[in-house]
């Protein structure tokens, strides 16, 4: 049984859904169109840009002026000619120009609008106005993204995520009950059953002691794991460092942080289980995810059109590193043509699982991950340095430039490190910032997070 939810209590089979078959018709879709060539996928998303530009000409006073200026007229074809030419949308420019990005009218059949807050980790908080149907589009990639994990959706998820908001709201579901320090709700909630019959999800705070955290773990035996990099690998190391097992744990998934090597290979220990990895922003949805057969990941092309491009503004080529533009295809509250996230990634070769969906080998991190140099040049900082955290008694770390002539290197340990640690510390500083930066090792209590909750890798204070 393939576990669709039939809409109609007196029928079990086969499943006949009166609500919500669009989404599933739109997932159906999905499947066929992952298989495209890259050429069929960027023809279709050609003709939904034609669209979108036109709406935005005709509706968004930001871009009536943008979309002349570089030869595009009502009723013409968007061509990938006339886009490369289109300019890059950046932070500043959705933080000042909010009123003017705005369409002054958009479909009905698209739903309510409501704002997405971007968490503010790169320093320029700011917010985008979408409506339901980006709600769908961010429901379908979600759903893709369960079922390139292939999940069982019979199995209780432990959600460590970390919302206070998320978990306020939901105690007041007339289904939850309290567990361990955490909270049970009777499914996964939205969008998976939408569609169908799911397990329980567990709630916790991931700020609990790691001793709660790893207790309620135990407790529960969850199928799945959420939560973020820097979490994981706390509670990861906690259980090795305590002796403690858990086999129940099919796979990890995390979001927000970048996911390195060291961290896959210590769960892999740990809990006997893959990480798998998203990559998504609160002002475009979700972006891409990790491929079914590998550790790259593809752009969910359905929804978005994901460039990467280099210092001149070209596609970056396989191999190499350029910024990520991104633009949702389907926002027509606030259309975001070449929006620039603020993250780096590495364009990946054709994969060879056979998708047409392009491929990043990896998302680097932050454009913001650069030091400053007294000279005014910036030097790209290299962070979750895989020789730092193989040390086994480091749980986290983090790199602070503290003026134009210093950074920090703080970290978070379980023992004090032996002569030969910090020897490989000492060789990764001197690696990375040797000759022009003076270096210091602290080791401190606890590392702070964003107000998101996130353990940014680098800050700079300068
Ligand atoms: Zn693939």
């Amino acid at each position: 049984m393939d576990g669709l939810k039939s809409a109609i209590p007196e029928l079990a089979w086969p499943s006949v859904m009166t609500d919500h078959s669009g989404l599933m018709a739109l997932l159906r879709q999905y499947d066929v169109s992952q298989w495209w060539t890259a050429e069929q996928l960027m023809e279709a998303q050609f003709l939904q840009l034609s669209k979108l530009a036109e709406h935005a000409l005709r509706t968004v006073p930001f871009y009536g002026r943008r979309l002349r200026d570089v030869g595009y007229v009502s009723g013409m074809n968007m061509t990938p000619e006339i886009w490369s030419r289109l300019p890059i949308l950046t932070r500043d420019d959705v933080r000042d120009a909010e009123e003017k990005l705005r369409a002054t009218s958009y479909p009905k059949t698209f739903g309510e609008t409501s704002w997405a807050n971007s968490g503010g980790s790169t320093g320029i908080p700011v917010r985008v106005l979408k409506t339901g149907m980006d709600g769908v589009m961010w429901q379908a990639a979600h759903l893709r993204e369960l079922e390139w994990n292939g999940i069982d959706f019979s199995l209780e998820i432990a959600n460590l995520r970390g919302a206070a908001s998320l978990m306020k709201a939901l105690s007041q579901n007339p289904g939850a009950i309290e567990d361990s320090g955490g909270l049970i709700l009777p499914d996964w909630g939205h969008p998976a059953t939408l569609l169908r019959k799911t397990g329980r999800m567990g709630l916790l705070e991931p700020t609990l002691p790691l001793a709660t955290q790893a207790e309620y773990l135990i407790k529960r035996r969850p199928g799945y794991l959420i939560m973020r990099p820097s979490g994981l690998r706390l509670i990861l190391v906690y259980f090795r460092e305590m002796g403690l097992t858990l086999d129940s744990l099919r796979s990890v998934w995390t979001m927000s942080e970048s996911v390195d090597e060291s961290l896959r290979e210590v769960c892999r220990e740990i809990f006997g289980c893959p990480v798998k990895s998203s990559y998504s922003c609160n002002e475009t949805g979700y972006i891409a995810l990790q491929c079914p057969s590998g550790l790259n990941y593809h752009a969910v092309s359905e929804s978005v059109l994901v460039e990467v491009i280099d210092k001149q503004g070209n596609p970056s080529k396989p191999g190499e590193i350029g910024r990520v533009l991104v633009t949702p295809l389907h926002n027509y509250a606030m259309p975001l043509l070449r929006y620039q996230v603020g993250d780096e990634a590495e364009v990946g070769p054709p994969c060879s699982c056979g998708r047409g969906l392009p491929s990043l080998t990896r998302i680097v991190g932050r454009l913001q991950d650069y030091v400053t140099l007294r000279s005014g040049e910036k030097k790209r900082v290299h962070t979750g340095h895989y020789r730092i955290s193989a040390i086994r008694a480091v749980r986290e770390f983090q790199l602070v430039q503290t003026s134009l002539e210093t950074i920090e290197l703080r970290l978070v340990v379980s023992r004090a490190l032996n002569e030969e640690e910090n020897k490989v510390l000492e060789e990764v500083m001197k690696k990375s910032f040797g000759g022009y930066l003076k270096w210091t090792i602290v080791f401190v209590e606890s590392l702070p997070r964003t107000s998101a909750g996130k353990l940014m890798q680098f800050r700079s204070e300068v």
